[in-house]
């Protein structure tokens, strides 16, 4: 169906049409959370030498299908990103010559007897036709022949294209005045109906030349009608059949990629984090942390035989395993080999720290203690990550 390409009156304004909009929504109830909920479990898990927490009522470690499950969201991230690569390429636009127009001589329709340069007007038509493939057809009515029947010249310009071409590849210029114009306002009105398979040719960036030329031209009120649809398509000339990048669609087509590429982007790290999230162990919901003695690096008792961070071995203490109780027992605490509840492991306490040298006067600290006690008592710590 042809559709406005511009239009405009005396009074001013112009219009023009077109716009894109785009929506999408989401999002599910996880049962992973940073902090406590009724009914969760706290687990941990450690990832670069440093334990992460979070809670959960399902146990994270039966979640062996997360990459599978997010296949379908990657299928349609795919095709999403697809349909925006195709937009942007749509953004350039190289025109091709029409070759379906039925009718392809170009016609003058002065119903209103008001182009005098006709056979001027008819020689740039026809090189215009040569040149695009869109035959153009320019029609004067008398506001009178279509006030009444239809709200618009728009709407009237549609029809008369309907009735008057049997293709998609005609351009209609209709401009209409009264059948006596009012010498202090002539109340002109004119409009550009274009068919669909004209829009790569007689694209934004033309019909802006075009309409805004016309517009000029019919204001001037210098030349006659004819004259001056003349010198708009003289305007176009040098802009037909050029290649042309549409700055719209291509701004609108680059956000669309960016905004699916961050989705995939946070998807693949989900997945990831999801993995993480599979090697984690249940603790107790008051699990403290406890500091390696060689590297500082932290770990919940419990949960590792070496330190996540150094690797050294992890010596627990007989009560500590009793302290720190594994109330999500889904799978008991990695002892290590040869343990045995109530008697001391093969583990020498720390020693307080031994000044190599004799103290400096100016030193006033105490020695630093050992960061082990012997009887457990729970270090300071245990922050939720
Ligand atoms: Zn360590």
């Amino acid at each position: 169906m042809p559709h406005s390409g511009g239009g405009g009156s005396h009074s001013g304004g112009g219009h023009s049409g077109g716009g894109h909009s785009g929506s999408h929504s989401g999002g599910a109830s996880n049962p992973v959370r940073s902090t406590y909920y009724p009914g969760a479990s706290r687990y941990v898990y450690y990832h670069r030498g440093t334990p992460h927490y979070f809670y959960s009522n399902r146990d994270p470690r039966t979640n062996q299908n997360s990459v599978a499950a997010k296949i379908p969201t990657f299928i349609v991230m795919i095709i999403f990103l697809c349909i925006g690569l195709f937009a942007g390429a749509s953004g350039f636009t190289a025109p091709k010559k029409l070759t379906t127009a039925v009718e392809k001589a170009p016609v003058i329709m002065d119903n209103d007897g008001l182009i005098d340069n006709s056979a001027a007007l008819n020689t740039a038509l026809k090189a215009f036709a040569d040149k695009t493939g869109v035959v153009p057809i320019v029609a004067t009515v008398h506001n009178e022949d279509w006030q009444g029947r239809y709200n618009t010249l728009e709407s009237y310009a549609y029809d008369l294209y309907l009735n008057s071409c049997s293709d998609e590849s005609h351009v209609l210029i209709v401009y209409s005045e009264p059948k006596t114009p009012d010498p202090q306002f002539n109340d002109w009105h004119w409009e550009l109906m274009q068919g669909d398979d004209t829009d790569s040719i007689l694209n934004e960036k033309v019909l802006k030349t075009f309409n805004s030329t016309l517009q000029a031209a019919l204001t001037r009120r210098d030349k006659g009608v004819g004259d001056d649809v003349l010198e708009a398509f003289t305007a176009i000339e040098p802009l037909t059949m050029k290649p042309y990048v549409d700055t719209g669609i291509l701004a609108f087509a680059v956000i669309w990629v960016a905004v699916i590429a961050f989705m995939f982007v946070a998807t693949l790290k989900g997945v990831k984090t999801s993995k993480l999230q599979a090697t984690a162990q249940p603790i107790a919901l008051d699990a403290q942390e406890k500091t390696c003695e060689y590297c500082g690096g932290k770990y919940i008792p419990g949960t590792l035989t070496n330190c996540p961070n150094c690797g050294a071995a992890i010596v627990y203490y007989a009560n500590e395993q009793a302290a720190q109780p594994s109330v999500n027992a889904a799978q008991p605490p990695v002892q290590p080999a040869g343990f045995e509840m109530g008697t001391p492991l093969n583990y020498t306490a720390p020693q307080p720290y031994q000044q190599p040298y004799p103290q400096q006067p100016y030193q006033q600290q105490p020695p630093v203690p050992p960061q082990v006690p012997p009887n457990g008592s729970p270090p300071p710590g245990g922050s939720t990550v």
